[in-house]
């Protein structure tokens, strides 16, 4: 079985707080490894690596997940390169460096994370629901904005967040009327959405 490194963990979570990377919660980190167990998922597409945090909890919940990120900004992605590294899991996490939108991927997911520009996240369902397995899950994380999402828009002083907000409604609301997939929104962390394909 994979050994943890607690060390390594920990020094993630500090480096994100003290460089301002917005990796998951530990509310939401511990829903989806116990999602990816509970289920069995072994192969997962991630969108929004940052520093690797998520992949390498995401990888370290059985010997058999292999996981494939994809990371644009290149001081992240040499982070996380050096984390997999410590974390002794290079051969189970691909890390890509792209943008997502613009990146060729092959082969077939059980899951699909979806944690990158929340603008995008239409764009991002649309394009990588492809690599899915018939009945495989889309989950995407942020979907209530840190509380943004359920204030009303005048309440909202920046322009650009109030943008954002819209684009995330709008998004809910994609899924919520998707007929190939069901979806369930939960309160849990940052707000996710578990998508899942009616195919089987
Ligand atoms: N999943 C990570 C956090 C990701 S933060 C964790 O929980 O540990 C979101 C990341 O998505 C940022 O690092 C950002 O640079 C990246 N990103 C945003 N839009 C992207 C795109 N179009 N392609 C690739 N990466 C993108
Ligand atoms: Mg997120």
């Amino acid at each position: 079985m994979v050994k943890q490194n607690n060390d390594l963990i920990k020094a993630m979570k500090d480096y994100a707080e003290e460089n301002n990377v917005p990796i998951m919660s530990d509310e939401g980190i511990s829903f989806l490894t116990n999602y990816i167990t509970k289920n069995k998922i072994k192969r997962i597409l991630e969108i929004g690596t940052a520093i690797a945090y998520s992949s390498i909890m995401m990888a370290y919940t059985d010997d058999d997940v292999e996981v494939t990120t994809i990371e644009r900004d290149e001081k992240r992605f040499l982070e996380a390169i050096k984390n997999v590294k410590k974390a002794e899991l290079e051969d189970r996490i691909n890390l890509i460096y792209n943008d997502a939108l613009e990146v060729k991927i092959e082969g077939d997911y059980d899951l699909i994370f979806i944690d990158a520009a929340k603008a995008q996240n239409i764009k991002f369902f649309e394009k990588f629901k492809d690599n899915l397995i018939p009945g495989g899950v889309i989950i995407t994380d942020n979907m209530k904005f840190h509380g943004l999402v359920d204030k009303k828009e005048e309440e909202i002083e920046s322009r650009n967040l109030r943008q954002l907000v819209r684009k995330i409604k709008e998004y809910k609301n994609f899924l919520d009327t998707n007929k190939e997939f069901d979806t369930t929104f939960k309160d849990i962390g940052d707000g996710l959405a578990i998508s899942i394909d009616k195919k089987n």
